[in-house]
């Protein structure tokens, strides 16, 4: 089964790929992550994502296009994969969809999480995450905090800050995000393949309850 997070920063995708990932046994493979991974190894490919990533800015398409299709290979995603943070453009997606078919598989599901603007600065800012590279749990400062102080809950490690978690990147980000990222709602919408969910603390709704639901519906599916 291939599901794709689709949502703005900020939104909860890490949150609910992981639970996901737990639940039903499908690996989580987050673009972002990857890429994080190569700048703190300084790679050619490190530096070249974190001259971009710094900025707010996406990592171009043919370079993201071919880690992806690299990473496709790999047993471990041979019967299913939770693809967090790509596809971002069309380009994109339409990449995607023919590397799929050649192998004669599909996109199943596409979750599309939304959040109000307000609540998504407020959630970034206040972002940490597990520097553990196994781990990589997700903390929120005000909605989720650890018990301990700068301390993962599960596994003991230090928790870090994204340095591409600040006020002025956010901006940017967002601003991709809704001219890039979003029209990529309607192409698979066309497809019938959009499952829409708003994560909000207004409603009370966090991307655990979120994943709940999600889990629920695709055990319907089968
Ligand atoms: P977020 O969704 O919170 O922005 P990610 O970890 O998904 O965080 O991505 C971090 C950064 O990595 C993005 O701002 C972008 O610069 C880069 N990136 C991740 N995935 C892609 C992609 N599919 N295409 C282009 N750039 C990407
Ligand atoms: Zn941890």
């Amino acid at each position: 089964m291939v599901i794709i997070m689709l949502g703005a920063p900020g939104t909860g995708k890490g949150t609910v790929a992981g639970i996901l990932t737990s639940k039903l046994g499908i690996p989580q493979v987050s673009t972002g992550d990857i890429f994080r991974k190569h700048i703190k190894e300084q790679t050619e490919l490190g530096k070249l994502a974190e001259s971009y990533i710094s900025k707010g800015q996406l990592v171009p398409d043919d370079v993201t296009i071919d880690l992806v299709k690299n990473r496709l290979k790999d047993s471990d995603v041979q019967n299913g994969i939770i693809l967090d943070g790509f596809p971002r453009t069309v380009k994109q997606a339409e990449e995607l969809d023919k590397i799929l078919n050649k192998e004669g598989k599909k996109v199943d599901i596409v979750i599309n999480l939304t959040t109000p603007e307000e609540e998504i600065i407020e959630r970034i800012v206040n972002r940490r995450v597990c520097s553990n590279q196994d781990c990589k749990t997700i903390y929120n400062l005000v909605l989720n905090p650890p018990k301990q102080e700068g301390i993962c809950d599960k596994c003991g490690h230090e928790l870090i800050q994204r340095k591409d978690d600040n006020v002025e990147t956010v901006k940017s980000r967002l601003e991709n995000y809704f001219e890039l990222t979003s029209t990529l709602v309607e192409y698979y919408e066309k497809q019938g393949k959009i499952y829409s969910a708003l994560v909000s603390k207004a409603i009370n709704k966090l991307g655990e309850d979120v994943a709940e639901d999600i889990v629920k519906y695709i055990e319907n599916l089968k």
